[in-house]
């Protein structure tokens, strides 16, 4: 889906303006690229009308950076499509029953633990675990291990079959025992049917939870939405789990799902490990949807790679005027130790997926590296000496022209004097250079 839309979303951004034309043309894109994350056909229609109306209603074609204001529209409407505000849970009972539903393996008792473990650490909140999948000893079994992980009891009853009663003798435990929560992890199985929506909706009915939440595997498609609806009907739910949104899963399912049946999506797990949980953010979400990057991990992989020492030291020699080029191929090595060059601009909002078209990778480097290899050492460090009988060398020496020869010298003594007036600040400032 982030690939289709970015490419939507590339020819605005590439472009210094719009033209009715081709906001059009985006906006086929977008539903196109919306329709094939499973979609519904009518909600992405919609979707694109609203984001013309904007783009029209605030004139667009007349602003000075017309591209970036469509992207925000076109996120601003995704975010509202996911939900617009955050939506917690229902935690105002005494206890506060919250029943899971969903799929075999969509991420039930997982979540459930991850949940207890969330609401635990939150001090106030005292949760018990109730363990209603009796259909495998190894679901009892998987909820005791996540259980004991996370320091949260478990009420489990082996050698009762009734899912009703269990849950029922789980609330009342709370009760006697002072946990003002209760999650209570039921059996899903491996497609929608009528026992295990007879025996959820009976739950649900005998226990009437603050909250009832529906697991769903991000990664199921259209069949999320499918599933989503008949639990839905059945159950009337408060809110969605999206999990297993680790990985490259871009988050389609959560566009579909919320506007098919209309319920916030509360949280999304993002791995295994009882951690991996987070309070879902639509606008959050849109971001990774549309690929905007991730300028935080950016920042923190340059820095890694600026050697702060190297930096110092370059430091202070531009503030002696002894940058030289051999100080720059050690740049340019820096730079190309971040890793491949595409990746790093691809992170850089804005900025990023527009310049993946030019093809910006360590060969960028190879005819500087090749200038710089053929120079004197003298050269390097001085190379106000380098004349014109000098660069007919270099150039021949490195297997390029006296122009490029040339262009580098230009370009050398530009980055000197930029860098002259950065004065120090090594990698960090050198980075935000970059981006600007
Ligand atoms: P249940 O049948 O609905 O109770 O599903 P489980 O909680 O047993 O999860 C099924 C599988 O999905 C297990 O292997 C989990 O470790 C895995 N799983 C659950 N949530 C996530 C998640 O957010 N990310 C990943 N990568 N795996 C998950
Ligand atoms: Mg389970």
């Amino acid at each position: 889906l982030s690939d289709k839309l970015d490419k939507a979303l590339h020819v605005l951004k590439g472009h210094g303006s719009i033209t009715e034309v081709n906001v059009a043309e985006t906006l086929k894109e977008v539903r196109r690229a919306l329709l094939d994350a499973d979609v519904n056909f009518k909600i992405a229609k919609e979707f694109t009308v609203r984001v013309k109306e904007k783009a029209l209603g605030q004139d667009v074609l007349t602003t000075l950076q017309p591209g970036q204001l469509m992207v925000k529209i076109v996120k601003d409407e995704l975010t509202e499509l996911m939900g617009g505000d955050v939506e917690g849970i229902n935690l105002s009972g005494n206890p506060s029953v919250i029943l899971m539903s969903g799929l075999q393996g969509s991420g039930k008792t997982t979540f459930s633990g991850k949940l207890a473990n969330y609401l635990k650490n939150k001090k106030t909140k005292k949760p018990l675990l109730v363990a209603c999948d009796v259909y495998r000893p190894a679901a009892i079994d998987q909820l005791h291990v996540v259980g004991d992980q996370i320091g949260v009891e478990v009420f489990s009853d082996r050698g009762n079959n009734d899912p009703v009663a269990i849950s029922q003798a789980g609330i009342a435990h709370a009760k006697a025992n002072g946990y003002n929560v209760v999650i209570i992890d039921t059996a899903g199985r491996l497609a929608v049917d009528e026992a295990m929506m007879t025996e959820i909706s009976n739950i649900h009915k005998a226990i009437q939870p603050q909250e009832t939440l529906f697991v769903v595997d991000s990664m199921t498609g259209q069949d999320a939405v499918n599933t989503a609806k008949a639990f839905n009907d059945i159950l009337n739910f408060d809110g969605v789990i999206l999990t297993k949104l680790d990985g490259d899963t871009r988050g389609g399912a959560a566009i579909s799902i919320k506007s098919v049946v209309n319920k916030p999506i509360k949280f999304i797990g993002t791995g295994e490990k009882m951690e991996a949980i987070d309070v879902f953010y639509p606008s959050r979400m849109a971001d990774r949807i549309l690929g905007m990057g991730d300028v935080v991990s950016l920042v923190e992989r340059a820095q890694e790679q600026f050697d702060e020492e190297e930096a110092r030291k370059l430091q202070k020699k531009i503030a002696k005027n002894q940058f030289g080029f051999d100080d720059f191929l050690k740049q340019i090595q820096q730079i190309k130790k971040m890793g491949n060059m595409k990746d790093l601009i691809g992170m850089i909002p804005g900025a990023g997926k527009m310049m993946k078209d030019i093809d910006i990778d360590d060969d960028a480097f190879k005819g500087i590296e090749a200038i710089i290899h053929s120079m004197t050492p003298e050269e390097r460090s001085n190379p106000s000496v380098i004349n014109a009988s000098r660069k007919k060398r270099i150039g021949k020496g490195s297997g390029t022209s006296v122009q490029e020869v040339n262009q580098l010298l230009k370009q050398f003594t530009q980055m000197s004097k930029m860098m002259k007036m950065m004065q120090g600040g090594g990698g960090k400032r050198m980075m935000q250079a970059m981006q600007n």
